[in-house]
C-alpha cells in the first residue's frame, strides 16, 4: 500500500478519554493530547471537544495535514459520514463528519474503534505485512478487527467484526447485544469480574473470598490475577476459566479466517497468566489440524494509542473495505 505525504489528525474517543494526536506516516505521533470525554455533558459537548482539540493541534505545526481520522465507539458509517449508534456514548444518528469540517476545514473519515486499533496494529505493529490479520482487544468489551486479504473487512453493513458478540454459551449471561453468553460476557474485564463474583460465597478457603462482601464490591480483574500469582483457589479457576473461554473464541476464529496472526490488546491481555503457554495450548487443540501450532499469537505492539495512530491512517494509507 502506497504512503502519502503530509501528516493526520487521529482522534480516538472512547467511554473514558478522548485521545488525539498528530501522526507522520512512519506512524509516529508527533504531537497529542488526551482529555476526558465528559460523556454525561452530552454529544454536543464532546463534539465541541474534538472540534477544539482537532483545531489546537492543526495549528501547531506548519505540515500539511491530510484529514481527520475519528475513531467511535460503535458503529459508523464512513460514505455518509454519520455516527449511526454508539451505545457507550449515548449517541445515535449524527452528522459527525460534516460538522467537524465545517468546523476544522479539514476532511474527516470515521472508523469503528476496534477496527481503528486493528488497522493501528496491522500498519505499524505486529500485524506489519501480514495480508491476513486479525485483532483483539480485550477491555471493559471485547473488540476486533479483521484485515483479509490486505482489507479491511467492515462487511455490508459497515459493522463487521464483532467477534465478541459470538456466542460461546448460548444459555449464559445475557448480553447488552441481547443475545447470552456472548464472548464478551465471559473474557471482557466486567465478564472475569463477574464470574469471580458468582464464587465468592462459594469457595470459603479462598482468601480472595474472605476479603471481600459477596457483591464483590471493588474487584477487579488485576486484583483476581495478583490473588492468582498468590496462589488463591478462586483466582485459579477464574484465570483458568478465562484461558478456556478465551481459546475456545481464538480457535473459533481461526478455524474462520485462517489468520497468519492474531495480536491480542486491551487491560486483560496485559497479564501473563492470561497470555500463557496454557493459553497457546489450548487453543491449537481446537483448531483443525492442519493449522496446529501456525497461527501467531502476540500481544499488541500499539497499546494505548493504537486506536489514535489506526484512524490517523485512513490518511495515511490507501485501504480498501470488504
Ligand atoms: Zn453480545
Amino acid at each position: 500500500m502506497k504512503k502519502k505525504n503530509g501528516l493526520a489528525l487521529g482522534v480516538d474517543v472512547g467511554g473514558t478519554r478522548i485521545k488525539a494526536g498528530l501522526v507522520d506516516n512512519e506512524g509516529r505521533i508527533l504531537k497529542s493530547q488526551v482529555i476526558p470525554t465528559q460523556r454525561e455533558k452530552g454529544a454536543e459537548y464532546v463534539l465541541k471537544q474534538i472540534e477544539n482539540l482537532s483545531n489546537e493541534l492543526s495549528k501547531s505545526t506548519a505540515e500539511k495535514i491530510l484529514g481527520v481520522g475519528l475513531a467511535l465507539p460503535g458503529e459508523v458509517d464512513n460514505q455518509r459520514g454519520y455516527c449511526l449508534y454508539c451505545p457507550n456514548l449515548k449517541w445515535g444518528k449524527l452528522e459527525v463528519s460534516k460538522y467537524l469540517t465545517k468546523a476544522t476545514g479539514l476532511p474527516v473519515k470515521l472508523v469503528n474503534d476496534a477496527n481503528a486499533a486493528c488497522l493501528g496494529e496491522y500498519f505499524y505493529g505486529g500485524g506489519k505485512g501480514v495480508p491476513t490479520f486479525l485483532s483483539i482487544t480485550l477491555g471493559t468489551g471485547v473488540g476486533s478487527g479483521l484485515i483479509l486479504a490486505q482489507r479491511l473487512c467492515t462487511g455490508r453493513f459497515g459493522s463487521g467484526v464483532e467477534a465478541g458478540h459470538m456466542v460461546i454459551e448460548p444459555n449464559g449471561y445475557p448480553c447488552a447485544c441481547g443475545r447470552r453468553g456472548c464472548w464478551e460476557t465471559l473474557v471482557s474485564g466486567p465478564g472475569i469480574i463477574r464470574r469471580a463474583k458468582a464464587k465468592l460465597k462459594k469457595m470459603s478457603e479462598s482468601k480472595l473470598a474472605r476479603g471481600f462482601s459477596p457483591e464483590g464490591q471493588g474487584l477487579t480483574p488485576e486484583i483476581i490475577f495478583q490473588a492468582f500469582r498468590d496462589g488463591d483457589p478462586l483466582a485459579r479457576v477464574v484465570v483458568e476459566e478465562t484461558i478456556f473461554y478465551l481459546a475456545v473464541g481464538l480457535a473459533n476464529l481461526i478455524n474462520l479466517f485462517n489468520p497468519y496472526k492474531i495480536s491480542l490488546g486491551g487491560g486483560v491481555a496485559e497479564a501473563e497468566e492470561i497470555m500463557c503457554s496454557q493459553l497457546m495450548e489450548q487453543v491449537n487443540n481446537n483448531v483443525f489440524p492442519t493449522i496446529r501450532g501456525k497461527v501467531e499469537i502476540f500481544k499488541a505492539r500499539q497499546g494505548y494509542y493504537g486506536g489514535l495512530v489506526g484512524a490517523a491512517s485512513l490518511w495515511l494509507h490507501k485501504i480498501e473495505t470488504i
